[in-house]
């Protein structure tokens, strides 16, 4: 199995994608691991790519590609990969097929993590953080025990600017504007799936299990 992950910030993507390549026993290809490892191991790629991000600037779509290439050439991907991540815009998308045809790789599948605005907005200006000591809560999923006050060290919780409903709203809608074409490419190869992200993680894996059986 082949697959591709995508969502929204807040979406629980990560959470989805180890939950998932754990159950269906496949390599979970994350850009930020692949990164990371092209230049420890010193590939062709990965040495190209250092060479950016020493400069500070930013890697551009060929090496990403080259790295995606190799690290998909690698022997313990021949059991199905998950790539998460990347593609982020339709150019990457068609460069990434051609990758997979040279390499003789069927895409089966994108999975695509929906979760509605409001929920996602609930989730991600949810987080406060301790003046004190740094210790980060959420108003949902990880309250403290008096409400804003750190359970450690008893400081005052705030809420980060990048955190308020402006900033994510942004946030939100950049990821909205440039994922939609990329949506659009799947969805008219037939190979998208929408999963409602908004149940728990079992029910969504339930979900893609269920979706990826059609
Ligand atoms: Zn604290």
């Amino acid at each position: 199995m082949n697959l591709l992950i995508m969502g929204p910030p807040g979406a629980g993507k990560g959470t989805q994608a180890e939950v998932l390549v754990k159950e269906l026993n496949i390599v979970h290809i994350s850009t930020g691991d692949m990164f990371r490892e092209a230049i420890k191991q010193g590939t062709e790629m990965g040495k190209k790519a250092k060479e950016y991000m020493d400069q500070g600037a930013l890697v551009p779509d060929e090496v990403v590609i080259g790295m995606v290439k190799e690290r998909l050439s690698q022997p313990d991907t021949k059991g199905g990969f998950l790539l998460d991540g990347f593609p982020r815009t339709v150019e990457q998308a068609g460069a990434l097929d051609k990758t997979l045809a040279s390499l003789d790789i069927k895409l089966d599948g994108v999975v695509n993590i929906v979760v509605p605005l409001d929920k996602l907005m609930a989730r991600l200006t949810g987080r406060r953080v301790c003046k004190g000591c740094g210790a980060s809560y959420h108003v949902i999923f990880n309250p403290p025990k008096a409400e804003g006050k750190c359970n450690t060290c008893g400081g005052e919780l705030y809420q980060r600017t990048d955190d308020n409903e402006e900033s994510v709203g942004t946030r939100l809608k950049a990821y909205q504007d440039k994922t939609q074409p990329l949506i659009d490419y799947y969805k008219g190869k037939g190979l998208l799936m929408d999963i409602n992200g908004d149940q728990e993680i079992k029910k969504v894996l339930d979900e893609i299990v269920k979706a990826l059986k059609k």
